[in-house]
């Protein structure tokens, strides 16, 4: 089998992934903020980082993979400035901010669920790690690289850059970030415009605060993700992971605090996935095209013509690079339920085959495409591209061109199964979805299985439960008649 070759942002090129510790991934990818509706920008790190947690798994590691849950310090602006921006919204709304939190949180594990994305092995939130960045803080002031000013702490960018190359992640150049930083009003406290808060005096009117050596306050936004990492990771570990939005300033900032604390850098794969537009426009409330994903299941929004069942959603973030960008519409998106179907109906047609002598087909050719590309960078379109050789295939020997045996079969059912549900994470399409069609069709069989039991027909009757049975779907009489679930 090739070896994985993963992009990494700080070197940028593709380098062999070797793990730290023999047999085991550290995975640290920055979750969501958590005060709205997740949209498509959330789906696509859900999904990236699921594939490669999944593909971890599946090599053999033992991968602990943590997300955080950021629900204190980011503020409306990124340069340390405005409103908390879950205190905004539970200003606007009337709430608690914790109200907020848990509100959002919920309905982002649902989507993400929705998504068939796994649960992380570890959600830490901000406001649960206070004590851990406030210590921190205490280790990057004590090293130098930052200074206290009425109650803030600010990262002494400049001082740093004098001994670390700050910037190496976006390839930025200090000078010109300095002579590009508008020195926004109270802002100069700052020893640089481009000094970033590592805490926050919090104002009166300020929910969200935390006692501290230097002022009851709050920490600042980048830190949270340097102290969690480093607390359930080590102070170095595998692969960070993130949107490409978070390249600068988040993650050149994550850097900086780990360097400044630890002497050394934290991560050693820096992954980060393209953005999504629609229509070939960035995603925005004032463009009104701005589409949460529970308005894409239930196709309740003005640009999207139907409802898009989530591996529609799923399959079509997954038939581009991680590192493309990906355009919505929804003629991709109906192109996407059809590959979708075709991929499932085909896998359906493979267990349908009945074997012959010889086999046509050679399944470890298969497996090695199937490798190489998940191996490159995580490939997803070419796998997928791959996985539509096999549905032609599968389709021509159902059609009586070509053959398959006992064993080929096998090996092409599990492969397919590895690739197109462990790894890929892609589910059957509920029979629900087709239009109330699949609750006629049941009635009809469920009344077929009635008339069977009503004639003592036990053959038939248990037939007709066990074939369901196969499909998933399962039958329990009840008073009122047999109702049937599907799982
Ligand atoms: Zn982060």
């Amino acid at each position: 089998m090739p070896d994985l070759n993963l992009y990494n942002t700080l070197s940028r090129k593709k380098e062999v992934f070797k793990p730290l510790n023999e047999g085991k991934v550290g995975m640290y990818v920055c979750g969501p903020t958590v005060y709205g509706d997740a949209h498509l920008g959330h789906a696509r790190p859900g999904i990236t980082f699921d594939v490669v947690f999944r593909y971890m798994q599946h090599l053999g590691y033992k991968t602990r993979y943590v997300r955080n849950i950021t629900d204190v310090g980011h503020l409306v602006n990124d340069a340390d400035e405005g409103e908390d921006k879950i205190a905004k919204k539970a200003r606007l709304d009337q709430l608690e901010p914790m109200e907020v939190v848990a509100f959002y949180t919920r309905s982002y594990h649902k989507d993400m669920a929705m998504l068939n994305t796994l649960p992380p092995s570890i959600e830490p939130t901000a406001t649960g790690h206070i004590i851990e960045q406030i210590a921190m803080i205490e280790k990057i002031l004590a090293n130098g690289y930052a200074y206290e000013v009425d109650g803030n702490v600010y990262f002494d960018v400049v001082k740093y850059n004098e001994d670390h190359a700050y910037g190496k992640l976006s390839g930025r150049n200090i000078d010109d970030m300095i002579s590009n930083t508008r020195d926004l009003e109270g802002q100069s406290e700052k020893r640089n415009s481009v000094d970033f808060a590592l805490w926050k005096k919090a104002s009166p009117e300020h929910i969200m605060r935390w006692p501290s050596p230097w002022s009851e306050g709050f920490p600042g936004w980048h830190l949270e993700c340097s102290a969690m990492s480093t607390k359930y990771l080590g102070a170095r570990f595998d692969i960070h992971g993130g949107g490409m939005d978070l390249v600068f300033p988040h993650h050149e900032a994550e850097i900086a605090q780990s360097c400044a604390s630890d002497g050394h850098e934290a991560v050693n794969y820096w992954m980060h996935n393209n953005m999504i537009t629609i229509n070939g426009q960035k995603m925005g409330k004032s463009l009104g095209n701005f589409i949460t994903l529970s308005e894409f299941f239930s196709g309740e929004h003005d640009k999207l013509e139907q409802a898009y069942n989530p591996m529609t959603i799923r399959f079509f973030i997954l038939q581009a690079h991680y590192r493309s960008t990906v355009d919505f519409s929804n003629e991709a998106l109906l192109a996407a339920e059809k590959g979708m179907t075709k991929l499932m109906a085909a896998l359906e047609t493979l267990e349908g085959i009945q074997v012959s002598e010889d086999s046509t087909v050679n399944v470890e050719d298969y497996k090695k495409k199937f490798y190489e590309s998940i191996n490159d960078d995580f490939n997803t379109p070419i796998l997928i591209a791959h996985l539509f050789d096999a549905v032609k295939q599968i389709n021509s020997i159902a059609a009586g061109k070509g053959s398959l045996n006992k064993s080929s079969k096998e090996e092409l059912t599990q492969l397919l199964s590895d690739f197109c549900f462990d790894i890929l994470g892609l589910k059957k399409l509920a029979v629900e979805a087709q239009d109330g069609l699949a609750d006629d069709v049941m009635e009809v069989v469920l009344g077929l299985r009635k008339i069977a039991k009503e004639n003592k027909d036990w053959t038939t009757a248990d037939f007709i439960r066990d074939e369901l049975g196969k499909l998933n779907i399962t039958v329990k009489d009840s008073k009122e008649g047999a109702i049937w679930t599907k799982e």
